[in-house]
């Protein structure tokens, strides 16, 4: 199938309140106009500069989220431009984040990145190291920064009861942090699901899915 079809029938598939970011890391330029000229607007990527370059050549109405770990050298590429950074996962970054963002007169939006996974190899922050960040004095004078909700990411199992699990692990962590709401936190997004869960993810509350090969095809790294 073609990726505007492939985007038709996973954007008629989702309810209305959940926002498709189409992951388009490793895809050329021709893809993104693709599915551009099918009307998506929201592309996300995992590599600071491949993003940047991206930007530099597509419609500057495209809004660009940062899916990837951040390495925090980069975090200036994509300062100008960047509308949602998604898997921030210390508190350093998130300093960095602001300091750029300053440098450009702009709030960045972030989303903590929560590790719901068992497996060691996927990135992000416990529960109790969220808590942490949110109630740091030093956090409250981040002016430039604000943190619109959590991310996370499930085991790549085939068990789905596994993966279910962790969404609403996920879920209960974005509940109870409703309570802990301030100038720059403000929690509205929970940004879970991918091609082969997302349908779960927003069974468990998903409001925005990072859907990438059942899109734009399997990705070739080589
Ligand atoms: C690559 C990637 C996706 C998309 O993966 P697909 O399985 O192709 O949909 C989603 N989220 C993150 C963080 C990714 O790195």
């Amino acid at each position: 199938m073609s990726i505007s079809k492939n985007l038709q029938k996973i954007k008629n598939s989702i309810p209305k309140n959940v926002t498709l970011v189409a992951v388009s890391k490793t895809k050329p330029i021709t893809a993104i106009i693709e599915a551009y000229k099918a009307g998506q607007k929201t592309f996300g990527e995992n590599k600071i500069q491949e993003m940047a370059q991206k930007y530099q050549e597509l419609p500057k109405d495209i809004e660009w989220h940062m899916i990837g770990h951040l390495q925090r050298n980069k975090v200036k590429y994509m300062a100008s431009f960047v509308s949602l950074i998604h898997g921030v996962d210390s508190f350093k970054t998130l300093k960095e984040i602001n300091k750029q963002a300053i440098k450009h007169n702009r709030i960045i939006n972030c989303l903590l990145q929560v590790k719901i996974a068992k497996e060691d190899t996927k990135f992000g922050l416990a529960y109790d190291d969220v808590l942490q960040i949110l109630n740091a004095q030093e956090f409250l004078n981040l002016k430039n920064i604000q943190i619109i909700g959590l991310m996370g990411m499930a085991s790549f199992v085939e068990d789905k009861t596994i993966i279910r699990n962790e969404f609403k692990t996920l879920k209960i962590y974005f509940d109870r942090l409703k309570n802990y709401s301030s100038d720059n936190f403000k929690p509205t997004t929970i940004s879970m699901g991918m091609s082969g869960d997302y349908q779960i993810a927003i069974e468990e509350g998903s409001t925005m899915v990072r859907v990438g090969s059942a899109i734009f095809g399997e990705r070739n790294y080589n």
